[in-house]
């Protein structure tokens, strides 16, 4: 008898939860189609991206699971004064594994529809907040490097400058011909953004009618207040992450909550179809 309503329970949270992810799926599919029609009817389309677009490249993100400050402190790793002070620890605990990493790395299904979506004239640029080179590699023309590169570095004694292929890193930190220390090009924590980049980004977040919010934390400042800007100048705040973050539900109109690769596949086609 007891085993017999055991079995009951189990059927009836069995139904429950797959009435629940129904429910999900309906409310997902509905944000597709919602995105879908506010692309294709917007005029100017912008993109803000951070780490979480390039984690389905293999690329971990710094927070959220598997994020690198599980395992690094930022401000021992990825400040300034740490650079200066070791160069040859940060290249072998930071910069290496990165190396490493981006020498694989290939654009995605988040990349590639960034430039479909610019190919087709919808989005006109996109803001990231990485240093992989992804976008440019998929097709995007516009791309503000909001924290600059980590395709390129550059000699700190001559300014001579190295792709990142061209580094080997047998001899840590790895040195220019001149023997200075070679250095990637992206901001460090305590350095200055440079300003090109912070008057473009907001101009462009203060001038289009809907700005898509993808795989950022939006916790780095002042990056992270680039969508409270477009949101303040009438623009549509679409985010695409699979977890809520600080803009949800305050900064951003809704969000499409799952993984930028897929979410992005499913709205490329949806706006295939209304396009035919
Ligand atoms: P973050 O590491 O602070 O946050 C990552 C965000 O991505 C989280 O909100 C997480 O929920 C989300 N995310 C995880 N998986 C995702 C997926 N599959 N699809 C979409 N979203 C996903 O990243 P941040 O806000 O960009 O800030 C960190 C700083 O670190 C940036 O300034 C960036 O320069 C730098 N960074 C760059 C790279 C890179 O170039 N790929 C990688 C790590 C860190
Ligand atoms: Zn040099």
């Amino acid at each position: 008898m007891k085993c017999h309503k055991n079995e009951l329970k189990r059927r009836i949270y069995e139904k429950k939860g797959e009435k629940l992810k129904k429910k999900k799926g309906q409310t997902m599919d509905a944000n597709i189609d919602k995105a879908a029609r506010d692309i294709v009817n917007a005029k100017k389309i912008a993109a803000l991206t951070g780490a979480g677009i390039s984690v389905e490249s293999g690329i971990p993100p710094f927070r959220g699971k598997g994020g690198l400050w599980e395992s690094f402190d930022p401000m021992e790793y990825a400040h300034i004064d740490a650079f200066l002070n070791h160069p040859e620890k940060v290249w072998d605990v930071l910069l290496k594994g990165m190396k490493e990493i981006m020498d694989r790395a290939k654009p995605n299904d988040a990349h590639l529809g960034l430039a479909q979506l610019e190919k087709w004239g919808y989005l006109q640029t996109v803001i990231t907040q990485n240093v992989d080179g992804l976008h440019q590699m998929a097709g995007n023309r516009d791309v503000i490097e909001f924290h600059g590169t980590f395709a390129i570095n550059y000699c700190m004694d001559c300014n001579r400058i190295y792709n990142l292929s061209e580094i080997t890193l047998d001899q840590l930190p790895p040195k220019c011909t001149c023997g200075g220390i070679i250095r990637p090009d992206c901001v460090f924590f305590g350095e200055q953004i440079p300003h090109e980049n912070i008057m473009r980004s907001f101009e462009i977040a203060q001038n289009c009618d809907i700005m898509l919010v993808i795989g950022t934390s939006a916790s780095v400042h002042p990056a992270a207040i680039i969508p409270s800007s477009a949101l303040e100048s009438g623009a549509k705040v679409i985010e695409i992450n699979p977890e809520l973050t600080p803009l949800t539900g305050r900064t951003s109109h809704y969000i499409l909550k799952g993984p930028a690769g897929e979410m992005i596949r499913q709205l490329i086609s949806k706006i295939k179809s209304i396009r035919e």
